[in-house]
């Protein structure tokens, strides 16, 4: 028997976002890869011997690629720049060393030849596949 949900809405999409958050958006990273299959190209997921160890590296093209949590990496949208309420200057400064780690990876990884591509979690998937199409045709063709 399926029980109708008339619980307190906000409470339940907080609880949802919390979930999100805590498990760094574990869902766009399985949508990406499975975007990549058609692709047939030979994909390694999560790459600890580069910088930043990327979710996905393409060793055939060089393209590492991160599948990054707006809340935790900064991103301007709308999740990325929300402020806890409580211990707000805690997250900002851990977000803030987070995004200068992501820029020094991504340094590091450019300099050894990388391209690096970022998906961010608020990506839709028409927007996820658009940029990886155009990654991977730039890197195919260089
Ligand atoms: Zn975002």
């Amino acid at each position: 028997m399926r029980q109708k949900r008339t619980t307190n809405r906000t409470t339940e999409a907080r609880s949802k976002i919390m979930r999100a958050v805590k498990s760094q958006s574990t869902s766009p990273e399985v949508a990406v890869r499975d975007q990549l299959r058609p692709f047939g190209l030979r994909v390694r997921f999560n790459a600890p011997y580069l910088p930043g160890k990327p979710d996905i590296a393409i060793h055939s093209i060089m393209l590492a690629i991160f599948v990054n949590g707006c809340f935790w990496h900064g991103h301007g949208c709308k999740r990325g720049s929300r402020s806890p309420k409580t211990n707000a200057e805690y997250w900002t400064a851990k977000i803030a060393r987070n995004r200068a780690r992501d820029r020094q990876n991504t340094a590091l990884l450019r300099r050894k030849g990388w391209k690096v591509l970022t998906i961010w979690e608020c990506d839709s998937v028409p927007s996820r596949a658009r940029k990886l199409k155009r990654a991977l045709a730039v890197r195919r063709s260089a």
